[in-house]
């Protein structure tokens, strides 16, 4: 069944010096229980994308068009209260600044607590008695429940930001960078908190990242947003095996093999898109080492392809798969 479904979505910023078109016909659906990852370089739309569906864009934001459908719902036409109602009970958010999620002045437990009987008739002993389940399932000491969120370390202070998320059940949890800025150790610790409660609850996971070795790890499916597009999505073992998308391939490169010790780290050469137009072609070609005519005018449509549950947008898709494969073969 599908949980989440996000339908040419259109997110453009008024700023002082213009129009920056974020989000440049985003489609994607969750289905029950599936580990979803959102991928891509800074500024691709990823973080934009998820505060759309979760209504939190900032007054200066217009959604030009797309659908949103959670569970059947149009979240677009939810109310306020509906949506305040939504985003604890059904929709957990981790925002890419964790801090920002805790009141400095409230003891973290206090604030577990808030959520819990803001939105459960449930007595303030069984809150409590939550609240320890809660910090025992993210690994957190249970004689911590009174301190405030300063006295926490950086990763810690994400584990009760994720306690909280898991506080109510939510049917899908949204995660924006949650390992971003943490220590190794400590980002595996969260990764191994993430695929627990996945095996532990029926909540699907949106988890945006550009680590493609944490998606390896944790999502059954994904995209990858370039500019405000999807250039690739499908199966995340399909399409990390063979990815089509010569930006798929860079950001591949980009990243260090889970086996390798790192030394091999470059990063997709060029810079970013320039979001003040919608591009016209693809968002990659000025970058793209296949780029042709018709890329720089003619914008591609995501595409199945033969025997495989990947979709890839790009004219030249044949041809960087097939040199892909060459280069594969001759390096092993
Ligand atoms: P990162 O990996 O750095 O978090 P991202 O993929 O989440 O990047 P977004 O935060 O969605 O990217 O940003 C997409 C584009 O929109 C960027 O060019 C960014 O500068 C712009 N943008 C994001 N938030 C705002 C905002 N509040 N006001 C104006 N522009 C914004
Ligand atoms: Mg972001």
């Amino acid at each position: 069944m599908t949980l989440l479904s996000v339908e040419d979505l259109r997110v453009r910023y008024g700023t002082d010096e213009g129009a920056l078109h974020s989000v440049n016909g985003v489609s994607f659906s969750i289905d029950d229980r599936v580990n979803y990852a959102l991928s891509g370089e800074s500024a691709s739309g990823k973080s934009t994308t998820a505060k759309a569906i979760l209504g939190l864009l900032p007054d200066h934001a217009t959604i030009e068009s797309g659908e949103i459908e959670f569970a059947g719902r149009d979240l677009r036409a939810l109310t306020p209260s509906e949506r305040q109602d939504l985003l604890w009970e059904e929709v957990a958010f981790i925002p890419q600044t964790a801090i920002d999620a805790l009141d400095p002045v409230m003891t973290v437990g206090a604030q577990i607590r808030q959520a819990i009987q803001t939105h459960r008739e449930v007595s303030e002993r069984n809150a409590r008695r939550r609240v320890r389940e809660l910090f025992e399932t993210v690994g957190l000491d249970t004689d911590r429940v009174d301190d405030y969120p300063h006295q926490f370390s950086g990763g810690m202070r994400q584990r009760v930001v994720i306690a909280m998320a898991l506080a109510l059940d939510p049917k899908l949890i949204i995660a924006d960078e949650p390992t971003t800025g943490l220590d190794v150790i400590v980002q595996d610790k969260i990764i191994d908190n993430i695929l627990q409660i996945q095996e532990e609850t029926d909540s699907s996971l949106l988890l945006i990242t550009h680590d493609l070795s944490v998606i390896a790890e944790t999502c059954d499916e994904m995209s990858v947003l370039y500019g405000g597009t999807v250039l690739e999505q499908g199966r995340v073992d399909h399409l990390l095996l063979n990815p089509t998308n010569p930006y798929t391939m860079g950001l591949k490169n980009a990243f260090p093999d889970l086996n390798s010790d790192g030394d091999d780290l470059v990063s997709v050469p060029g810079e970013p898109p320039n979001l003040e137009s919608t591009p016209t072609g693809c968002a990659f070609e000025p970058r793209c080492p296949f780029s042709t005519e018709t890329c720089a005018t003619e914008r591609p449509e995501l595409e199945s392809l033969p025997y495989r549950s990947q979709r890839v947008a790009c004219h030249e898709a044949d041809r960087a798969a097939r040199m892909r494969r060459e280069a594969d073969r001759a390096a092993t």
